[in-house]
């Protein structure tokens, strides 16, 4: 470059150079030979190399090599605590007269910590920059220091939302006394418990934020559910809740109410398009046309529809997403899953259902519908200049990379963990040659293990291996 093309650049933090540059823009544009600027917490410009380079000068450079480079995903509805159980429990999530909600309600605020951090870590190696916790963490101080550790978004919510949690003996092993000692389903609980994290909106910088969420699946009353949303207007932030779960629960609720839940709760105000329902596997035509006429968005979680409903009870997400309808991901449970699966998962149960989506539906659906769904997409979600730089760099060189001549694909179907080079969060590098730049990954992985072991022990449990372990 000569010298008066480089006095003629502007000054910037960072620029990613050579990447195959996914930007889930409107135009859902792709840069074969692309660049990045960044500035501060910012994206100052995005486009082809040679365009970029010319007109910015960057403090420092990361050759992409070739990689693909996305907007950080976002994980739409994971309980990011659940992972600590992984190999715990066998399928029916039931140990002796123990439930997986007992489980639930043993935990302790170290235990959240611990579990928080080594879920943010698993996101950031998947390329995830941020997640939305359903709100199921009773000391969220504990999961925001964890997030904030490792440098990764999250939106949380008060803990357990209720005030009946009558219907909740539907649900199996996701009910327990225990469970409702801790949080009871009282309406003094819901209503201490509601709104609690919208302080941390003050600060506009704040990685880790606050949004409305109740449970639903019938336990919160009409009171409950408007309080919610009219607040979550006030305060401009979503409004979540799980919904339509397990089919035989949903007709046990039809029943009991005289009609569906969703057209009850059309009824009563509650849908429009700030809100967001998690799983809705049990609809049928009627609440289905609720679904469009209202405008909500969806969160599939595609492994726990398989595990509670399964292909006997046909799914309509993916048949509404290709009608409009705005669906994103969710892990939900990470007990027989990781952050990030999700997408390789919807992929293929779309394709199982008779309504096949393509990679770059999994990519949209981790990205920008991801964002709107935490009400971030005019500030993350797609690689566009004055949107805040939170951007994944893939490895270049490893054999889920290649052919590489249809890298989108490669992105959706094969972008494991090991997979992501370097990744930028509000601008900051918190990961980069595959590592953590915050925290001491070892240190996370032995604090999460002791975690576990010592809740075994609390509660006289032991992994289901169900093989032989010689030690
Ligand atoms: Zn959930």
């Amino acid at each position: 470059m000569a010298a008066k093309d480089a006095a003629r650049r502007k000054p910037c933090d960072i620029i990613i150079r050579n990447g195959y540059v996914v930007t889930v823009d409107k135009r859902r544009t792709i840069y074969a030979t692309g660049a990045i600027a960044v500035t501060g917490d910012r994206i100052a410009a995005v486009g082809r190399e040679r365009d970029v380079l010319t007109a910015w000068e960057g403090k420092r450079v990361f050759d992409a090599q070739g990689a693909v480079v996305h907007p950080g995903f976002i994980d739409a509805h994971v309980h990011v605590v659940h992972g600590t159980c992984r190999g715990v429990f066998d399928a029916s999530l039931t140990a002796g007269r123990l439930t997986f909600a007992d489980w639930k309600a043993d935990v302790t605020d170290e235990d959240e910590f611990d579990a928080t951090a080594l879920a943010s870590v698993e996101a950031l190696r998947r390329g995830f920059t941020g997640f939305i916790e359903p709100g199921s963490i009773f000391e969220p101080d504990a999961a925001a220091k964890a997030a904030e550790a490792v440098g990764v978004r999250a939106l949380l919510a008060g803990c357990y939302l209720w005030d009946n949690t009558d219907a909740m003996k539907y649900l199996g092993a996701l009910d327990s006394k225990r469970l409702y000692r801790r949080a009871p389903g009282r309406s003094r609980h819901a209503i201490d418990q509601l709104g609690s994290q919208l302080y941390r909106n003050k600060d506009k910088d704040a990685l880790v934020t606050g949004y409305v969420s109740v449970y639903g699946l019938a336990t919160a009353s009409d009171a409950l559910e408007i309080a919610a949303k009219k607040l979550a207007a006030k305060h401009k932030v979503p409004f979540h809740q799980h919904e339509a779960y397990i089919p035989a629960a949903t007709a046990a609720d039809t029943k009991a109410l005289g009609k569906s839940r969703m057209r009850h709760l059309a009824e009563i105000g509650v849908l429009d398009r700030n809100a967001t329902f998690v799983h809705m596997t049990a609809l049928d035509a009627a609440d289905e046309r609720v679904v469009k006429r209202t405008g909500i968005s969806i969160v599939w979680c595609p492994h726990a529809y398989m595990q509670s409903a399964g292909f006997k009870h046909h799914s309509r997400i993916p048949r509404m997403y290709k009608d409009g309808v705005n669906v994103t991901l969710g892990t939900d449970g990470t007990m027989d899953a990781a952050i990030g699966d999700a997408g390789y998962a919807a992929y293929y149960v779309a394709a199982g259902l008779g309504e096949p989506i393509t990679a770059g539906d999994v990519v949209e659906m981790q990205s920008i519908r991801a964002a709107k769904v935490a009400g971030l997409d005019g500030q993350v979600g797609s690689l566009e200049a004055g949107k805040r730089a939170d951007i994944v760099i893939r490895a270049a060189g490893i054999a889920e990379s290649y052919p590489a001549v249809n890298p989108l694909h490669q992105l959706a179907l094969m972008g494991n963990s090991g997979s992501v080079d370097t990744v930028l969060v509000n601008g900051q590098v918190v990961w980069r040659g595959g590592r953590s730049t915050r925290v001491d990954e070892e240190q996370v992985f032995a604090r999460a293990k002791a975690s576990v072991e010592r809740r075994m022990k609390r509660l006289g449990l032991k992994p289901a291996i169900g093989w032989p372990v010689v030690r």
